[in-house]
């Protein structure tokens, strides 16, 4: 019964957050984050990652991993969906802008938490694969976008916050100009291949910028032609 019980996705999501809440105090010392917003711990809990995940991959949805999805492209680790999600101090009145789509799991988990997501991929197919997992979940607030996500949405802006899944050699000045004033940004920088850096940028109330640097990360470079 327990071991029947255990493989429940309820309680193979469980176990994803033990996992996370333990990453997160091991990783204190760099993150400065030792015990994550319990809002962010209540939307992994709830969103079923197995849904953005090709199904081959499915069985493996609630390991504390990063995983292939296709084109390439990965679906990001669920500790660093929840540091990233951490990161932002989200409320539930913001309008958040995601750059790489990729499966829609880190648009999932910011639609539990946020008013309206604005998520742009590159990869037209996986952009659309994500569009009609968020809609088959329920998520109406997400509003997906296939395009060059380093020009922003400037029809949408200005955000409270802006999420990057994807790495740049610099930080994208239409982003920072999109990003509202108090709001705060987070990104990997670091050259193709080498080490990236999660990095949190801090717009204040007078548009002063200031960027912090959080931990070594490792995603898929931002690339900036239409890819097919
Ligand atoms: N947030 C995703 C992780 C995606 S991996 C998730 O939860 O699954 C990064 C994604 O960024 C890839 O799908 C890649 O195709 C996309 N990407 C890369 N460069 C991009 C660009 N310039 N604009 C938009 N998306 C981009």
């Amino acid at each position: 019964m327990a071991a029947e019980a255990a493989d429940k996705p309820d309680a193979q999501r469980e176990r994803m957050i033990a996992d996370v809440e333990q990453m997160a105090r091991d990783t204190a010392q760099a993150t400065g984050r030792p015990v994550l917003d319990a809002r962010v711990l209540a939307a992994l809990r709830k969103v079923e990652r197995h849904r953005y995940m090709p199904s081959a991959h499915a069985a493996r949805a609630y390991e504390n991993h990063a995983q292939p999805i296709s084109h390439g492209q990965t679906i990001s680790q669920p500790f660093v969906v929840a540091l990233m999600t951490d990161l932002l101090n989200l409320k539930p009145d913001d309008r958040v802008l995601e750059v790489g789509t990729g499966s829609g799991y880190q648009a999932a988990v910011l639609a539990e938490l946020v008013r309206a997501v604005y998520t742009i991929e590159i990869v037209e197919p996986l952009g659309r694969t994500a569009a009609r997992a968020l809609l088959a979940a329920g998520y109406w607030n997400v509003h997906p976008r296939i395009g060059d996500g380093y020009a922003g949405w400037p029809e949408q802006a200005p955000f409270d916050a802006i999420m990057v899944t994807a790495a740049a050699p610099y930080l994208p000045q239409p982003l920072v100009e999109q990003l509202k004033p108090g709001g705060r940004l987070v990104i990997p920088l670091g050259e193709r291949g080498g080490v990236q850096v999660l990095t949190l940028v801090e717009k204040d109330a007078r548009g002063r910028v200031s960027q912090r640097r959080v931990i070594d990360v490792r995603f898929v470079p931002l690339t900036r032609k239409t890819a097919h």
